[in-house]
């Protein structure tokens, strides 16, 4: 067993393994259906680092031909989002005229997954379908609805599964909300 979960700064497991997967095979589901037709193979991106735990479970979980790349965008540092968004290393695949489904851990103002749509978008995309595996919709300060999500969160900063706090708990295999006060016990 991985012994993050005992770690003093985990505070309150919100999703356990077997639930998480459950949620990635509902999302995995989801897209089988919307692709499965597709002429063309859809281009899966995943927004590294938080959405590839996610991404490499949910395309183990998808029957599809489908073409794999990843994007880095900086847009946040520590936990207060800084509105910001650039990107430090960018997909090598032609996007034109294909289907591209962004992946990223968790929406929370919606800065990045919106940057992240208008950007393929501007790089001739036929459609961008949005999934997130957590969805912290209250704290949207844009008008954005992601299309697939794998849970709602409440509006506390959430660890595991990909989501990390300064790059501590990312391979935390449950998803759980972190006592700010203990976190002095890390490193
Ligand atoms: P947004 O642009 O929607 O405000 O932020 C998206 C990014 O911020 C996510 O991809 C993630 O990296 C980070 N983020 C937002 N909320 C949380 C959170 O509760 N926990 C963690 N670990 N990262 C978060």
């Amino acid at each position: 067993m991985n012994n993050l979960i005992s770690h003093p700064a985990i505070k309150k497991v919100l999703l356990t393994e077997t639930d998480i997967q459950a949620q990635v095979q509902r999302v995995a589901n989801e897209l089988t259906e919307k692709f499965q037709d597709n002429e063309q193979r859809p281009v899966f991106i995943a927004a590294l680092k938080g959405g590839v735990i996610f991404a490499t479970d949910l395309l183990r979980k998808m029957p599809l031909d489908v073409d794999f790349d990843f994007i880095d965008v900086k847009s946040y540092s520590g936990s207060a989002s800084t509105g910001q968004v650039k990107v430090v290393h960018d997909v090598n695949m032609d996007l034109a005229g294909r289907d591209v489904v962004v992946i990223d851990d968790i929406i929370d103002t919606g800065r990045t997954m919106q940057w992240l749509s208008d950007y393929f978008a501007l790089k001739g995309a036929k459609s961008v379908t949005t999934v997130a595996l957590a969805d912290k919709r209250e704290a949207r300060v844009v008008d954005f609805d992601v299309d697939n999500y794998g849970l709602i969160v409440p509006n506390e900063f959430v660890v595991g599964y990909g989501m990390d706090y300064n790059n501590y708990f990312r391979n935390l295999p449950v998803i759980a909300v972190i006592d700010f006060d203990k976190l002095n016990l890390i490193g």
